[in-house]
């Protein structure tokens, strides 16, 4: 296909804020798109070259754009930095400048989708000597033989930044009516799920696109690929054991909730081990000794299991909370003494596929059933998560009591005939947890998020007061994840608040001045050397700004000890 043509589509949906409208363009495009042999335009029109699940980046800086505009063009690199600052948009200097070159000269029309993503894929796999020259080479061919619009938008891909407001549920609509019978309402919906429920299975629109083309039996057919990343099945809340069993019916099967992040562990058909987090990013580099504790200890010739990695104190070999072992998730250095240092227990919990089959369809009793037969329970390495099937109340009671007591988040309650639903929230597996406190805390760290949020802060450090020395003393983290909902506030626009306020830069992390106070939501609190205030608050969540509030009166030291001293007399559970 011609670039011209996708070009023409970025721009209608460009100048179309409304959601309906750009489903309707895109959905106009995609019945053309149908008769193309080539699907993987899709990921153009999501701004990339790959599927969603690929972590492959262009790694392209403004500056070199700003190198290969300069070549292409003739223009000077100064010139067109100038021109950048005024209109904050590289993409747009690239239409002017490249749309002034091109006029008097004979202009053939003639780069294709297929070559723009030839050249884009090609980026990611440049290392070592040399990469920035043959970088700069891809890009400016690209350029050389571009419209002024369509060196926009190549720009605009380069920068990650598309500026066309087209979402992943924007492309599920738009395939979804391209391929069904629209006017069908039952139908249609029926045709939008088995989009998604495609994607949330194989995160790969062009895929999924073919698939819907054939119809739905197709989509229907989507198989689980081990070594591709699949979208995790997420919990609703119970209010106690008793809405658990009406919920999810009786007998049901509780397990501990683990207090950890999740993992979903993979063997490929080829033997190859694969771990990936619940948002997708693979860590298998981070995590060398899950590798092995899987190899020794999972007898299958090839599986996806689904567990939730836990973190104990080497020492007291006591389980330890999330935000303790956070850091083996990100560090990339050094792993082997992290490994060494905050090392982690992987408790199994589901299977969605064994031996070159998909599981999802068969019941959860059924899944479970298999994992108790390949795999080799070690402690502190890999184990079966705890499970107890009853419909005794008291019985799951004392069950949830000794979860809390290992150190634990609660219990999962789940039902025995369900099957496994890649990326929905579900109201057969349910998390029961104890009531949260309210606290009001002031902002004084912040770190970058990564991935999707990188650019903004999305883990906050949060501080209580001590009046005797009038400092403000450490008290938790909370990272972003759920503020966004609960804040109706954006990450950008709270990083934009506290850019004003940064003391100190520190790579990733800043220094924030005491001023921006919010409520917080903590399950309870424990005495922990990582804070100045000598206590960790356990899973703190944003939930508020408080503009009227004054740092100053935020918890003090004083009244955190006693709420402490309280929580521990009592017998807490
Ligand atoms: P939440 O993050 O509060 O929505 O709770 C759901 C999370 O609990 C899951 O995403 C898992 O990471 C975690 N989890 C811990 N233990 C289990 C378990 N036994 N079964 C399912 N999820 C678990």
């Amino acid at each position: 296909m011609k670039y011209s043509e996708l070009c023409e589509v970025y721009e209608e949906l460009e100048k179309n804020p409304s959601r309906l409208k750009k489903t309707e363009i895109l959905s106009d495009f995609l019945k053309k798109l149908k008769h193309e042999h080539d699907k993987q335009i899709i990921y153009l029109i999501q701004g990339k070259a790959f599927p969603d699940y690929s972590e492959k980046e262009f790694g392209i800086s403004e500056q070199l754009c700003i190198k290969a505009l300069s070549k292409s063009s003739g223009i000077s690199d100064k010139e067109i930095v100038l021109k950048w600052k005024k209109t904050g948009d590289l993409g747009l200097v690239a239409e002017e400048v490249m749309s002034k070159k091109k006029q008097g000269t004979l202009f053939s029309n003639k780069l294709t989708t297929e070559k723009v993503l030839d050249n884009l894929k090609k980026l990611p796999e440049l290392v070592g000597k040399g990469t920035v020259d043959k970088k700069m080479g891809l890009i400016s061919e690209l350029l050389t033989s571009a419209s002024g619009t369509e060196a926009k938008y190549i720009i605009r891909t380069l920068l990650g930044d598309l500026r066309i407001g087209v979402a992943s549920g924007t492309i599920r609509d738009s395939i979804a009516d391209s391929c069904s019978d629209k006017e069908n309402k039952e139908k249609s919906k029926e045709f939008t799920e088995a989009v998604q429920e495609a994607y949330d299975k194989i995160t790969d629109f062009a895929l999924v696109f073919e698939k819907a083309c054939k119809g739905i039996k197709s989509l229907y057919s989507t198989e689980l690929i081990p070594g591709n990343p699949i979208k995790v099945m997420l919990a609703l809340k119970a209010e106690s054991i008793e809405d658990g069993f009406e919920r999810v019916g009786k007998p049901a099967a509780f397990e501990y909730k683990y207090d950890g992040f999740r993992m979903l562990v993979n063997k490929t058909e080829e033997g190859e081990i694969k771990i990936f987090t619940r948002r997708l990013d693979e860590v298998t580099n981070q995590f060398p000794d899950v590798v092995d504790y899987v190899k020794e200890n999972v007898k299958a010739k090839s599986f996806i299991i689904d567990c939730e990695a836990v973190g104990y104190d080497k020492k007291t070999k006591e389980y330890t909370p999330f935000q303790a072992v956070s850091q083996r998730i990100k560090r990339k250095y050094h792993i082997e003494k992290l490994i060494q240092e905050l090392p982690i227990e992987i408790n199994v919990f589901d299977i969605l596929y064994y031996n070159g089959k998909s599981l999802i369809e068969e019941p959860f009793e059924k899944r479970t059933g298999i994992l108790s037969k390949i795999i080799t329970n070690h402690k502190y390495h890999i184990q079966i998560a705890k499970q107890l099937i009853t419909d005794d109340k008291k019985k799951a009671e004392e069950f949830y009591k000794e979860a809390l007591k290992n150190k634990q988040e609660g219990v999962m309650i789940k039902n025995l005939n369900s099957p496994y639903k890649p990326g929905a929230r579900v109201g057969h597996m349910l998390k029961l947890k104890p009531a949260e406190n309210e606290l009001d805390l002031v902002i004084t760290g912040a770190e970058y998020g990564k991935g999707k949020r990188a650019g903004a802060y999305s883990t906050f450090t949060l501080s209580c007061y001590d009046k005797k020395t009038e400092k403000f003393l450490e008290i938790g983290k909370a990272s972003g994840l759920k503020e966004k909902e609960e804040l109706g506030l954006s990450f950008i626009e709270l990083t934009n608040k506290l850019k004003h306020l940064i003391i100190k830069e520190d790579g990733r992390g800043v220094t924030i001045k005491p001023k921006i106070v919010v409520t917080i939501l903590y399950q309870n609190i424990q005495r922990s050397p990582t804070y100045e205030s000598g206590f960790a608050l356990r899973f703190p969540r944003i939930i508020a700004l408080r503009h009227d509030r004054n740092p100053h009166s935020v918890a003090t030291l004083k009244e955190i000890t006693d709420d402490y001293n309280r929580h521990e007399l009592k017998i807490r559970y």
